[in-house]
């Protein structure tokens, strides 16, 4: 695994690029976050399965009962098209660390980095048959995968409709299903925050890969006191941001991954507008000249005006869109951010560390940050609630899902 692992880094560059070509994120971001992050997660479990110790419970009475875990066989990894190689090796890489064969299916919309990762398992001499690669597209090939019946699992990233469907398939043979889905995600920023981290941090957390992360904070709840500051701030940053061509350094923010999902973007501009929402900055496609002349390049959006109940503030949009929602109260913004059908994370801004625990706790999203996003330590559970998802990766939880356990219990 550390093999495949020195593979992706020597190829970091090469991998950058075809992952912003299949993509439209800037290759900036592929270099720095996708493919990074597609070395840590085969380093990180192969070294974490090395830990991995046998359980033994004696009863004192002369009776032993020793846990082992061993593989399921053969698994099933489908992931989307957001963060192709990132999210592929992260299911990939603990499935075989412990002990199974692979069938991996990429998104069919970024199916290139996943096929290069089969050359670099080959150079590193992965024997022939533990990782499978099959491309295709999720109603001929995934749902295959999850109909098989020597498939003994099925991680899975992507959709919630989609989950649904997968879960409907596996149900009847008790497959064992990992399922991280779609996100609504708050942002809840109070009055006592250091404003000039939060006001980065949220650009980023509002627009990184073109909004195309199932961890950006898509409602910005803010405390009244500061809304207007907030506001104007917020609405000068993105007015600085950047859209264009994803090879130009000075790129913030590249093309939306299709025709379709700008369409979708577009539309939930109109119902914002047919809501009653006001569109204080974007809200249209993007220019950019030469060659990227076509691309699906879409402005960073800011709407306002919209109450949380809204279907603009309810459905993920997957874009760059944010919307502001004023707030007077503590109990008054957790009973929005928790309005919706998901539960992915959340990010909480505030120098009070009492106030942020006591939210968090209040909160029903797998992962909460306080004064950060999307920092990220491997050894914990990651995962959603609600209709984000079913289980958690990472850690010694994606072990723990790729094995069965089997208590063997001995008399002395
Ligand atoms: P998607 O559900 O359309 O597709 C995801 C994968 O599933 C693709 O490989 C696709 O081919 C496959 N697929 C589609 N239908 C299938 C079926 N019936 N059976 C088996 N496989 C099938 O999602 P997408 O559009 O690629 O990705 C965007 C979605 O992913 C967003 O909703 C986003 O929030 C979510 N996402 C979630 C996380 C997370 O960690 N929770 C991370 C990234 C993306």
């Amino acid at each position: 695994m550390h093999k495949i692992a020195d593979g992706i880094e020597t190829r970091l560059d090469e991998l950058a690029e075809y992952e912003s070509r299949d993509t439209g994120k800037p290759l900036s971001l592929a270099k720095t976050v996708d493919i990074p992050r597609a070395v840590t997660n085969f380093r990180f479990f192969a070294d974490l399965v090395l830990e991995h110790e046998t359980e033994e419970i004696l009863d004192g009475q002369g009776s032993v009962n020793r846990i082992i875990r061993q593989p399921l066989g053969i698994v099933g990894c489908i992931s989307p098209w957001n963060l192709p190689l990132y999210l592929f090796t992260w299911k990939i890489a603990p499935a075989i660390a412990a002990g199974n064969c692979v069938i991996g299916k990429p998104s069919e919309l970024t199916p290139y980095t996943a096929f290069k990762l089969g050359e670099i398992c080959q150079e590193a001499e992965l024997p022939d048959g533990v990782l499978n690669i099959v491309q295709g597209t999720g109603m001929n090939t995934g749902s295959a995968i999850v109909a098989h019946p020597k498939i003994k699992a099925v991680s899975f990233t992507g959709g919630t409709k989609t989950g649904e469907a997968i879960s409907r398939e596996a149900a009847p043979q008790f497959k064992k299903l990992s399922l991280e889905l779609g996100g609504k995600n708050p942002n809840i920023i109070f009055a006592d925050c250091d404003f000039t981290s939060m006001l980065e941090t949220t650009i980023r957390s509002s627009f990184s890969n073109q909004g195309e992360i199932c961890l950006c904070g898509s409602r910005i709840f803010v405390e009244e006191s500061i809304y207007d500051t907030f506001r104007n701030a917020f609405i000068k940053r993105t007015q600085s941001l950047n859209v264009g061509d994803p090879n130009d350094e000075k790129t913030d923010m590249g093309a939306l991954i299709s025709k379709g999902h700008l369409e979708k973007v577009t539309g939930y501009i109109d119902l914002a507008k047919e809501e009653g929402g006001t569109i204080l900055i974007g809200g249209e496609n993007a220019d950019v000249n030469g060659r990227c002349n076509d691309g699906y390049f879409f402005e960073p959006t800011v709407i306002d005006g919209l109450n949380a109940d809204c279907r603009t503030n309810q459905e993920e949009i997957f874009g760059p869109v944010v919307s502001l929602i004023p707030f007077s109260s503590e109990d008054e913004v957790i009973a929005m951010a928790n309005s919706t059908q998901y539960g992915l994370s959340a990010t909480i801004w505030t120098e009070n560390t009492t106030k942020a625990d006591r939210v968090a706790g209040k909160l029903d999203s797998g992962v909460v940050w306080v004064n950060c996003w999307m920092v990220r330590d491997l050894r914990t559970p990651f995962g959603g609630m609600k209709n984000s998802g079913v289980g958690r990766e990472g850690s010694l939880e994606a072990l723990d899902f790729f094995t069965e356990q089997k208590n063997i219990c001995r008399i002395q």
